[in-house]
This record gives C-alpha cells, structure tokens and sequence, in this order.
C-alpha cells in the first residue's frame, strides 16, 4: 500500500480495502468522512463515488430510546440473534455529546462487549458534534461505506432526545423506537414527533417485576399510537414487549422487521422511499456546501465578527446583518 502525506491512502486503496471487507480500512474511511479537513472530506466523497454502486442491499434500521432505557442490551442480543442467523451487522451510534460539556449521553464505557467482539459484527460510535445536517450527511455516508463492505443489516443508534431522529428516520428503512414502562405517564420523555416515525415500539426490560406494567404499557401504546397516526392501509405500526435480559421477543422483532421488508418490497414503497431518500441526500449535500461556502468564504472574514458584534449590540437588526453579509458575497459576482 503507498503511503501517502498525513497518514492517508491513494482513493483505490480505501475502495479496495472497503470491497474487500477489511475493517481497519472501513474505520479509517469513516474517519475521513468525520474529519474537519476539508481535504480529508473530499478524499471521502471519491470513495463514496467509487463505492456507491455496491451499496443499497442492507436493511437500514434506526433505534431509538432515551437513555438507560436499554438500547446497548437490546442491540446486543438483536445482534447476536441476526448474526446467528447468518447477517452481518453494523451498528453506527450517533453520540449527540455537545461541544459544550464535551461529555458523552452514550458513555464511555464498554458497549456491547460481546457483538463488539464478533468478527460478523462492526460498532462504531460516532461523536456528532457538529451542525445537524452534517449528522444527516455524514451518518449516511458512514452507512454506504458499512453497506460495500458486505454488512447486511445495519443499525443507527441514536438517543431519542434531540431532532437527530427526525434525520436518521430520512436515512432508514424501519425505525424502532424503545420505551420503558412505569415511568410514570407512558407518553413521557419522548417527543411525539418520534412516536409518529415508529414502525414499531418495543417495551423494554418487560421481565421479573416489570413485566406485568409492561404488558399493559404496551396496551397503552397500542391505543396511543392509533390515536397519533391512525389507521393505515400498508403498515399498522406493531407495539410488542421485549427482554434483553430474558432474551425475549427479541426474534419477534426480527420477525416484524423481516415482515415489514417483504411487504414494503413487494408493494414498490421500498423502492419509492429509498429515492426519496436519495435526493434529500443530494438536497442536504447542497444545503451543507452553501453553508460551508459561505461560512468560510475569505471575503467575510473580518466583516462577519464585525456584523455579528453590531447584531449583538443591537446596533443592526438580524435581517439586515445577515442581508449585510449575503450582499457582500454577491458584489462582483
Ligand atoms: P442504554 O443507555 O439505552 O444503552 O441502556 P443500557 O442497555 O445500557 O441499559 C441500561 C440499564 O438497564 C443497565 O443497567 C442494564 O443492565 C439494564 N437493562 C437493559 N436491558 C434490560 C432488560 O431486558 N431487563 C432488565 N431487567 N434490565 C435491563
């Protein structure tokens, strides 16, 4: 392998490495997409380009919950169950730990110990850190280098609390959503936004004490789901119980998903949602490339801190510093 500057590899080399499976190249190739070089970025777009015609066959499935409700358990034993069954897994887990406390919502200890060891499985845990439709974009990206490298079934983590589902829901096939019982109102802690994107919401921990108030969780969320999206004549989203625990209705989920697959194939929706899903993609890249672009365009580098101070002060009003600022960009243009 040449050996290129900083560290980094002639595009075919990161390609070959992704075709071929090997796992150190695909984190290597994540890391560009992650990276704030601009240099590195575009390394990453032409090794998407070069990959792009062997993604599209996983089954994207976003997980969502808040956190301690379960999630890694749940993930753990799902992905030991498919695995067993013969799929390779990925899991990308989008870690919305802020720039401000520089902390961690999925923590920094061992997740998944027993997937994170399995040779058929892939963990990577991804600090967003950034604006949120670079999450989109990057998470996306992350995804199409999982899917060339073989992996058939590929999980995005998220933690429920924040509007990065609302994002990750353009990206997946089937959306789960966790959700403990006896917790107080059952409604609680989750934003209804995400209730409405659930194709299906799994109670968790329903074993030993819990189980009974699971079991009538799990009718509550029955009637409420109905009530926020109606009847539909494709998919009813399903509401079932689960024990990682126990190792309980984790084959049933399974099973939904598998079902839900079929269906959606077979009716054509498959294929409708995933170019939906492709010119978002190409919208959002738009949207990014205008920000970055004028962001960092050279001619606003002194006059934005200037514009932004006079905004502050209240000296200029919002609308007219940001008209400001986008005319000096479209003088002499
Ligand atoms: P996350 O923060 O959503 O990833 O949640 P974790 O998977 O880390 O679980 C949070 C806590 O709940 C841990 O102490 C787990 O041991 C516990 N837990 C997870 N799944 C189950 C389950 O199925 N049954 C029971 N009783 N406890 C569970």
């Amino acid at each position: 392998m040449t050996y290129l500057k900083k560290n980094r590899y002639p595009t075919e080399d990161y390609v070959a490495g992704i075709l071929s499976g090997n796992r150190v190249i695909l984190s290597q190739s994540i890391t560009l997409i992650e990276s704030k070089l601009i240099q590195d970025n575009l390394l990453a777009h032409e090794i998407i380009e070069h990959i792009l015609p062997k993604t599209g066959k996983s089954i994207r499935i976003g997980i969502t919950g808040v956190p301690g409700v379960g999630k890694s358990s749940f993930i753990e034993k799902f992905g030991i169950h498919i695995i067993n069954l013969g799929y390779k897994l990925a899991v990308l887990a989008i870690d919305p730990s802020s720039q401000k406390s520089g902390g961690s919502i999925l923590g920094d200890k061992t997740r998944m110990e027993t997937l994170a060891k399995n040779e058929n499985a892939f963990i990577r845990p991804s600090s967003t850190g950034g604006t949120l439709g670079g999450v989109g974009n990057k998470t996306r990206e992350a995804l199409m280098l999982c899917e060339a490298a073989g992996f058939d079934v590929i999980i995005i983590e998220t933690v429920g609390v924040g509007q990065s589902e609302v994002i990750v829901n353009q990206i997946v096939d089937f959306f789960l959503l966790l959700m403990l019982a006896g917790a107080g109102d059952e409604l609680q802690g989750i934003k209804k936004g995400i209730m409405e994107m659930a194709d299906c919401i799994a109670i968790t921990k329903a074993d030993g004490q819990n189980k009974y108030a699971s079991i009538k969780a799990m009718q509550e969320f029955q009637n409420a789901i109905q009530l926020i999206k109606g009847i539909s004549d494709t998919w009813q989203p399903k509401v079932v119980t689960c024990s990682a625990l126990e190792e309980i209705g984790i084959g049933d989920i399974w099973q939904i998903i598998k079902n839900y697959v079929d269906l959606h194939k077979n009716n054509g929706l498959w294929k409708i949602k995933r170019s939906q899903q492709n010119v978002e993609w190409m919208k959002s890249n738009i949207d990014n490339y205008l920000q970055e672009n004028f962001y960092r365009h050279p001619k606003l580098k002194e006059t934005f801190n200037n514009i932004e101070a006079r905004v502050r002060k209240g000296e200029i009003t919002p609308l007219k510093g940001a008209k400001n600022l986008i005319d000096l960009l479209e003088e002499g243009k």
